[in-house]
């Protein structure tokens, strides 16, 4: 990434294809870019607005296809291959930096990682070998959370433990990989922080957003005003930025325990509990990316008002039924309904707090009473 600022009508290549992808480039398409999507999908949901190159995402072809026809690479997937990004950084510019994705990738190079930074996070331990559970879970002295290092998503790869009975059991059903054991964190609440930087280092932070999860899976993220944590966590998320010389949005999730901020995970992308920027703040997550990524003036993360999102998982409601509703903004990924797979989300904005909560049972109520379909 060289921080060189960028001209309008760029050719901007994006690793991932899914609604991360699609909103990027409905923003982008606004600011006068157009879009090539790599992914290995038949129609991802990012090809309803750009070109798809339906390849794997270490696909020589498609890569030098990519970094020959694109003035710029970003990426809305954070499994796709170090590799890969590596490759492509030595033949284009990347944002953000590869050295990110490589740490978020592995959930114990991320916590150390955090520690370096200073950053508390929930105890844990590595384990590699089913001969280890015992002395791990000796280690963590309680209750706990197996989780896979690599490529884990929206609760998968995780088996929660007991005992070191439930470590070996949990180890086995996992396949054997690289673990690491994380200590249960009995937190208040989780939040999660949306910020971007530019290679010169200029930083803008969204509010804090409470996050809520259903089987693993985000379920709702409300926008905090005025939380005490909302400093600590910019500073957090500065220390994490500028360690990596991050370009682009960085998205930080938080336990909070006894009032304090506990580092969970970061994605080196935007981010789900962000969407509600979308007609919620002045600017949203997507355009900010590419704001960050083209090197041009950040925009304001600033709220219209009170706002909420809620993920739409599974199955998609009938939009009339919650369009009725006063400040209520749908967006659907058009994707093919599966259980457990996020389809849409919808968007609350009320003036207050107050009038948000009771148009958010309102919304809950069209949707309980919607035919889904
Ligand atoms: P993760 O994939 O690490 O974000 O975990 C998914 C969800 O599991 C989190 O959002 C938490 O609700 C829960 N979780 C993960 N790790 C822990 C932990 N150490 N203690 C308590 N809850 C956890």
């Amino acid at each position: 990434m060289s921080g060189i600022i960028k001209s309008s009508g760029l050719h901007i290549g994006v690793l991932g294809g899914g609604q991360l992808g699609q909103m990027l480039g409905l923003a982008g398409i606004g600011l006068g870019h157009r879009f090539s999507f790599l992914d290995p999908a038949e129609r991802p949901p990012a090809a309803q607005v750009g070109r798809h190159i339906r390849a794997e995402y270490d696909d020589p072809e498609a890569l030098e296809r990519l970094v020959r026809e694109c003035d710029l690479i970003t990426l809305e997937f954070e499994n796709v291959p170090e590799a890969t990004a590596r490759w492509i950084d030595q033949h284009a510019e990347i944002a953000p930096p590869p050295q990110a994705l490589a740490i978020a990738q592995d959930r114990l190079t991320e916590k150390l990682f955090f520690q370096q930074q200073g950053l508390a996070v929930a105890p844990f331990v590595a384990l590699d070998t089913a001969e280890q559970a015992q002395s791990a879970f000796a280690e963590i002295n309680g209750p706990g959370i197996l989780k896979t290092r690599r490529l884990g998503y929206d609760g998968k790869g995780q088996v929660r433990f007991e005992d070191s009975d439930g470590v070996s059991a949990g180890f086995e059903q996992l396949g054997r990989v690289p673990c690491i054991l994380e200590g249960l964190v009995d937190f208040e609440r989780e939040v999660s922080m949306v910020c971007a930087r530019r290679a010169d280092g200029q930083m803008a932070f969204y509010p804090l957003t409470e996050n809520e999860h259903q089987n693993g899976i985000l379920y709702q993220s409300r926008v905090l005003t005025d939380d005490p944590l909302q400093q600590p966590a910019q500073s957090a998320c500065r220390a994490v930025a500028d360690a990596l010389d991050y370009v682009g949005v960085l998205t930080i999730e938080f336990f909070v325990r006894n009032g304090e901020l506990l580092v969970n995970e970061m994605a080196p992308r935007v981010h789900n509990s962000g969407h509600w920027s979308l007609g919620g703040a002045v600017c949203s997550q997507f355009e900010n990316h590419l704001r960050a990524i083209l090197g041009w003036p950040l925009g304001s993360t600033k709220p219209h008002s009170a706002a909420l999102m809620r993920n739409l998982v599974g199955a998609m409601p009938q939009p009339s039924a919650v369009l009725q509703l006063p400040g209520v903004l749908l967006q659907d990924y058009g994707k093919s309904a599966r259980p457990g797979r996020k389809l849409g989300h919808i968007t609350l904005l009320a003036a207050d707090q107050t009038t948000l909560d009771a148009q958010s049972e309102k919304l809950e109520q069209a949707l309980a009473d919607t035919p889904f379909g």
